[in-house]
């Protein structure tokens, strides 16, 4: 999320506990006056391991513990994110799990959001039935917002793990890009843009068509960044459906090689993704409030990324298109886009294009959920600070999605993310800059024809007879085309 002070999905000091600064490690949780050696069923508790979060654990009784949520780093305010092992347990032993210092009220918990399990046995995460879980206000809690999940163990042997969303963690980013970087694609490549504070890689990569690369050609440019926001998994998810979808042979993913240069920062705040932090970095920063300012020794990755924007920026062979930030969401359904505020009407309309575009590609995706704003204590977000910054022909936006589900048009019946259905959302955002600059591209119209209406004849019906002309006619042209498609 890229929400400000005044929204629900930021951390309130209520409930935030400054002696939970350390996650638990391999603890085991014994009924008081308890002596001796640990039984099963006296359950063993531990977050020390990457991405891992889990700050305390109170013995309620044998069927019942509360839990806490280790704050970030540097930063009590923001209590969201866990991801924790329990082990030693007792076959068919149940216990009832209470999450008791959430620094949010608003929740879709309370709209059936259920944490994700996995087991030794069985490693793909699934989300718990929604009806094991309980969102609720607890008088014993200082009327704190509680989570409450029933759970039953059946494998004494397994070690199971919960989560607040299927985690995406830094040392499988890194194994992802090295197995991207074994392929030897000529079209991709990897840098290292620079170090975080405790020196884990901030990666960037680039995937076009290498002719594109040479220093006299023109570059039209699209940048995609993810994970500012070191809780918010599913933005690794849709980034990495992304890059996939632009590597594959896909006719389509080749032709937007040819034509067009993606430049992706998959993970901008590696160290808060390490530590299991909900919102800010190791220092307690929340990077999207620092765009304006970024401090090279405070926020270093931030200001990697910004040096490497100015500079392409200020390079008359590059056009900077498109800047994506992607994010998750607390409290809403689907993927939806945040725009900014322009004060020409045109300038607006022409940014409404893409979410209108990427509507139609992707079925998760809700253009009434989409909303264009210029609220103060957003400047300093990545979208807002690069709309103030880039031309009126670039484009700036942050992409969200929910932590739990969509609904589709029609449907009133919420659909859970999977960490597929996340990927599919990445696919689709990429495959949404074909039909983009089908519609505001040089790219002469015959070529585009004989490359498309092979590849995707829905799509190729789609083609105007405006593709040749600039940006700037086209948008009422895109709106008739978009009158009939149905928001939701
Ligand atoms: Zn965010």
């Amino acid at each position: 999320m890229e929400e400000s002070v005044r929204d629900p999905d930021t951390g309130s000091e209520t409930g935030g506990d400054d002696a939970l600064l350390g996650n638990v490690s391999k603890l085991t949780v014994t009924p008081p006056g308890h002596t001796g050696v640990a039984r099963k069923g006296h359950l063993v508790f531990d977050a020390c391991f990457e991405s891992g979060n889990l700050g305390r654990v109170d013995y309620i009784s044998e069927f019942e513990f509360d839990l806490f949520i280790r704050p970030d780093t540097c930063n009590p305010r923001f209590r969201v994110w866990f991801n924790f092992t329990v082990e030693h347990v007792r076959e068919t032993q149940r216990v009832i799990f209470n999450i008791v210092n959430f620094s949010k009220t608003k929740s879709l918990y309370r709209d059936g959001m259920a944490p994700v399990v996995k087991s030794t046995s069985r490693p793909k995460w699934q989300r718990l039935p929604a009806k094991n879980v309980y969102y609720y206000r607890c008088p014993d809690h200082r009327r704190n917002y509680v989570m409450s999940f029933a759970f039953c163990f059946d494998r004494e042997d397994d070690v199971y793990q919960f989560a607040y969303c299927y985690p995406y963690t830094y040392s499988r980013l890194q194994h992802y890009l090295s197995s991207l970087e074994q392929r030897n694609l000529d079209y991709l490549k990897r840098e290292q843009l620079g170090l975080s504070v405790q020196q884990r890689k901030l990666d960037l990569l680039t995937i076009t068509n290498p002719a594109n690369l040479s220093p006299e050609r023109e570059k039209r440019v699209v940048f995609l960044t993810a994970r500012v926001h070191p809780g918010e998994s599913p933005a690794s998810f849709i980034c990495q459906g992304f890059i996939d979808f632009l590597v594959s042979q896909h006719p389509v993913a080749q032709v937007l090689r040819d034509h067009v240069v993606f430049k992706i920062v998959p993970m901008l705040n590696p160290d808060g993704v390490y530590l299991g932090n909900y919102r800010c970095s190791l220092m307690g920063f929340d990077l999207n409030r620092y765009w304006q300012d970024p401090s090279q020794w405070a926020h270093p990755t931030l200001h990697a990324v910004k040096q490497l924007i100015i500079q392409m920026n200020q390079d008359p062979k590059v056009s900077l298109e498109f800047y994506i930030d992607v994010h998750a969401h607390s409290t809403m359904m689907n993927g939806f886009m945040y725009g900014n505020v322009f004060e020409e009407e045109e300038r607006v309309q022409r940014q409404a294009v893409f979410p209108r575009l990427l509507c139609h590609n992707a079925p998760d995706f809700s253009l009434s959920s989409t909303s264009f704003n210029r609220d103060v204590v957003k400047a300093g977000t990545g979208r807002r600070f690069l709309g103030g910054l880039l031309d009126d022909t670039s484009y700036c936006y942050t992409l969200e999605v929910s932590f739990y589900s969509f609904l589709t048009a029609g449907s009133t019946t919420p659909i859970p993310y999977t960490e597929d259905s996340y990927m599919k959302l990445g696919k689709n955002v990429a495959r949404t800059f074909l039909d983009y600059y089908k519609l505001n591209s040089p790219i002469a119209e015959s070529k585009l024809t004989s490359q498309f209406s092979s590849v995707d004849a829905a799509d190729a019906g789609h083609q105007g007879s405006n593709a040749r002309k600039g940006k700037n006619q086209n948008w009422d042209k895109n709106e008739k085309r978009f009158q009939g498609v149905r928001d939701y």
